[in-house]
């Protein structure tokens, strides 16, 4: 990755040192207290019918938490399912085309709101070789309308690149690769401690300071905001903090690394980051393609892939609106500021957008628009 590096500031930064410093910690803050309904969908799950299912960002959402819609009841096929996961009915992880086929047809059926990152669900039916009820668990697969609605890390590019999605799925990854547009993370994310040394952090400190606090791979300075530069281990083995090992990765960088797939970053803790790129001119109208798809948040990835396939015009990511008197209005995830066009996140962003005679389009309706376009 190609990136201006900032020499001017990182000498400044270099003068400002000394600062007060907060400690080191994997999450950067703390996380909110889960409300019961979001606890009871992160044990077992809730029933829900789909009328009542939210779509963010395509996906699927209740009660600010990133869900995904299964069926238990298997009905006869509950042998097979539980010899053979595959064989199951799939999970749903997005607002896909046989969902609104569902709604569409107001088919009564039973889902089960979920918040599973193990891929392992409890399933029941009627086996035919028992003659009577049976029960258990099964690793169900992932439906293959919700990867291409949603273009998860491009599925819609080829055949080959599908297989390979599908067989490296894995729902722990995928709840983080999405965890910017929810107020709710996994319980599964609260990160385990142990594993690095006991002076991890009196290591680690002195790691970032001997890199000025600058992110090795986007070139970000986060002087101002250190505990959003985390020191990384290249081999992935956390005890060894030989020098040439380590890495100084802003959390998004750490995040967009190999095998971190499982890392997730909170919603306001990306909008700085990409504040940040922006005000010292990592981010902005010359940043290459290859540059746009490494500090894209990845909410945004599939949608800017579909972009990019359709030869449009290249945007800017991480675009300020700034209203009169110089106050942030929103930040965009996509933007072509010449056109005055932009996808947000949410139907609040997009009036304030129109407010200020800008046009936008949500990122949910941004899919399905490409979705129906097919
Ligand atoms: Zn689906
Ligand atoms: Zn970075
Ligand atoms: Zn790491």
């Amino acid at each position: 990755m190609k990136l201006n590096f900032p020499v001017d500031q990182l000498w400044n930064q270099v003068r400002k040192m000394g600062a007060s410093e907060r400690a080191y910690s994997l999450d950067v803050s703390p996380p909110d207290p889960l409300p019961d309904i979001v606890n009871r969908f992160n044990e077992g799950g809730e029933e829900i019918e789909l009328k009542d299912v939210e779509n963010v960002g395509g996906l699927l959402s209740s009660h600010g938490a990133q869900i995904v819609l299964y069926i238990p009841d298997q009905g006869q096929s509950i042998d097979e399912v539980l010899e053979d996961g595959h064989r199951g009915k799939k999970v749903h992880v997005a607002d896909c085309v046989t969902l609104e086929q569902m709604r569409q047809r107001n088919r009564f059926q039973r889902y089960q709101a979920i918040v599973n990152t193990s891929g392992d669900f409890d399933v029941f039916g009627f086996s035919r070789t028992k003659s009577k009820p049976e029960e258990g668990v099964a690793r169900l697969r992932v439906c293959i309308n919700c990867l291409k609605h949603l273009n998860y890390k491009g599925y819609v590019s080829s055949p080959s690149q599908q297989r390979e999605i599908l067989k490296q799925f894995d729902l722990k990854n995928f709840f983080a690769h999405y965890s910017s547009l929810f107020r709710y993370l996994p319980k599964s994310f609260i990160e385990k401690k142990g594993h690095y040394a006991d002076n991890w952090k009196e290591i680690s400190l002195r790691y970032r300071e001997r890199k000025n606090f600058v992110c090795e791979s986007c070139g970000l300075d986060l002087t101002q905001h250190k505990a959003l530069l985390h020191t990384h281990h290249i081999d992935g083995n956390k005890r060894n903090n030989n020098e040439i090992n380590l890495q100084a990765l802003c959390a998004d960088c750490h995040r967009k690394q190999p095998l971190h797939d499982h890392m997730y970053i909170k919603q306001k803790d990306m909008a700085l980051i990409q504040k940040l790129r922006k005000q010292q001119n990592i981010l902005g109208d010359a940043t290459s393609w290859d540059d746009l798809f490494a500090l894209i948040d990845s909410s945004f990835e599939g949608l800017l892939r579909l972009y990019q396939k359709q030869g449009s015009m290249k945007p800017e990511i991480g675009y300020e609106i700034i209203g009169s008197g110089g106050k942030v209005l929103a930040q965009c995830g996509i933007a072509w500021p010449s056109a005055k066009y932009a996808v947000v996140r949410s139907p609040e962003e997009k009036k304030i957008l129109e407010a200020v005679t800008w046009k936008a389009v949500t990122l949910e309706d941004a899919l399905r628009g490409f979705r129906d376009r097919k």
